[in-house]
């Protein structure tokens, strides 16, 4: 290694000449195969200043990567320096104030064993390697946002090292206008967050597991099921998220799944569930767990990585016969080498439209859900089918709903920062300008 070239640059270096660098290059969607030029574990703030000095030095692009989950595989590039901040991974629970901050690194899993301990719930994501900064930035839809709110509506603070270096602490009181913009619009835009810290909820004793499924689903079901879910969200009591699938898998064929939690006894859970079990064959499953055995139970179903293509956009409106059965139609085909293809409903309401559209940066407060578009391959032989088959039926969802969620973002979409924050862009622009008017922290769909 030329370790002049280098000077400046501290915390692990790997290049393409280290033996590491193949793993190292690796994001959670291997579909995605960049290779950048250098990736640096940093370990401390320090490391993360001198890495973003460096850069700038090298006029070398940037990326910001923590758990690697990004669907497009923003946090990696060609040619670029990847900014690792996965070892910075300490958590610190206040018990007193009900408080929990984390170093930039620390992934949802972490999060939830720690709590999970004590008998708090934690309304983040379920995939245990998911980046939770990086989950809080685009906003943080999880299986206990409708009673919660997204995970960023618990965000008290953070410290984010901008890209002179200097460590910016931002919340309601300082720098709320970047504390604003984190909440929906952070990732890898304006800086490099080392911390946030989360006000707690209150613990539980137990929640209700629910898992449902109806195997063998024909499309009668699955709009009959569609339509169901459209007018049960209406007025549905705030305790309970739920995700449901509508998938079509190399194994099993058509499906209807769907999994979530209530925060209450089975019994009160199964009478809100009543409507579903209308349809033929669905079978309902609820188990009474503390809050950490529900989470352990839904995140052993994510495997390590996989290939596929995906995005989700915002749902507002109820649909009519026909568009369900426009929707659901997408669901009958696979594309060839597909092992599962179809769509996923993120059940939205409750603390979620508490908040106002302009509150954070997260726009789409009063979407009643969101629609995902998903296939997922394991040869590469059939990435383009997959990816086309995805790019097909996306021109149908994107006619029937509104905006796109940035966490679950798309590289083909056309004035992408109006999809992504709607009517909160031009402030975003401003805040950009101001702690980022370099473009220093820039990726294929950044704020510019
Ligand atoms: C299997 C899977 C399950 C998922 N489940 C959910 C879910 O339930 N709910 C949900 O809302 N989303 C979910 N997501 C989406 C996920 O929340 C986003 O992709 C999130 O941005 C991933 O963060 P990461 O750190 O793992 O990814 P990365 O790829 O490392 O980062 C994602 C983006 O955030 C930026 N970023 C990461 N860390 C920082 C930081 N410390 N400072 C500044 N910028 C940073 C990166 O530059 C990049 O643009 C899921 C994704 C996958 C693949």
């Amino acid at each position: 290694m030329d370790n002049i070239y280098y000077e400046g640059l501290t915390g692990e270096i790997i290049t393409p000449c280290n033996e590491q660098y193949e793993e190292a290059r690796q994001v959670w969607n291997r579909s995605i195969q960049k290779f950048p030029n250098i990736i640096v574990y940093c370990s401390n703030k320090s490391d993360v200043v001198n890495a973003i000095s460096w850069a700038q030095e090298k006029c070398m692009q940037i990326r910001i990567r923590t758990g690697g989950h990004n669907y497009e595989g923003y946090s990696v590039g060609n040619k670029v320096i990847v900014i690792d901040i996965s070892r910075m991974n300490k958590l610190k629970l206040d018990k007193k104030r009900n408080v929990l901050k984390i170093e930039g690194g620390v992934v949802n899993s972490q999060i939830y064993e720690l709590l999970g301990n004590e008998g708090y719930p934690f309304p983040s994501g379920t995939c245990p390697t998911v980046g939770a900064a990086g989950l809080t930035l685009g906003g943080g839809w999880g299986l206990s946002c409708r009673y919660f709110g997204l995970t960023c509506d618990s965000l008290l603070s953070l410290e984010i090292i901008d890209y002179t270096g200097n460590i910016i602490i931002a919340n309601e009181n300082n720098n709320s206008d970047l504390f604003w913009a984190c909440r929906g619009a952070g990732g890898g835009n304006f800086g490099v967050v080392v911390s946030m810290t989360f006000r707690l909820p209150s613990k539980v004793a137990k929640v209700s597991l629910i898992e449902f499924y109806c195997l063998n689903a024909t499309q009668e079901m699955m709009n009959e099921f569609m339509d169901i879910w459209q007018n049960w969200l209406i007025d549905l009591d705030e305790r309970i998220t739920l995700v449901s699938r509508l998938h079509n898998t190399e194994e099993e064929g058509k499906e209807i799944y769907g999994r979530g939690i209530f925060y209450g006894l089975p019994e009160e859970a199964n009478e809100i569930l009543k409507p579903f079990r209308y349809i033929e064959g669905m079978k309902i499953y609820i188990e009474y767990l503390t809050f950490t055995q529900a989470i352990e139970d839904i995140e052993g179903s994510y495997p390590d990585f996989e290939k596929f293509k995906s995005t989700g956009r915002f749902v507002y409106r109820n649909y009519n016969s026909d568009e369900i059965n426009n929707i659901t139609d997408i669901v009958q085909s696979r594309p060839e080498g597909s092992i599962i293809s179809g769509l996923s409903l993120y059940a939205l309401g409750g603390k979620v439209k508490d908040v106002n559209k302009d509150e954070t940066a997260f726009y789409y407060r009063n979407a009643k859900y969101i629609m995902l578009i998903q296939s997922v391959w394991e040869d590469s032989r059939y990435a383009k089918d997959n990816i086309n088959w995805v790019k097909h039926n996306f021109k149908y969802i994107k006619s029937v709903t509104k905006g796109s969620y940035v966490n679950f973002p798309y590289s083909d979409l056309k004035c992408y920062d109006n999809e992504y924050y709607g009517k909160n862009v031009c402030r975003l622009k401003e805040i950009n300008e101001k702690y980022d008017p370099y473009n220093v922290f820039k990726f294929p769909q950044s704020i510019n």
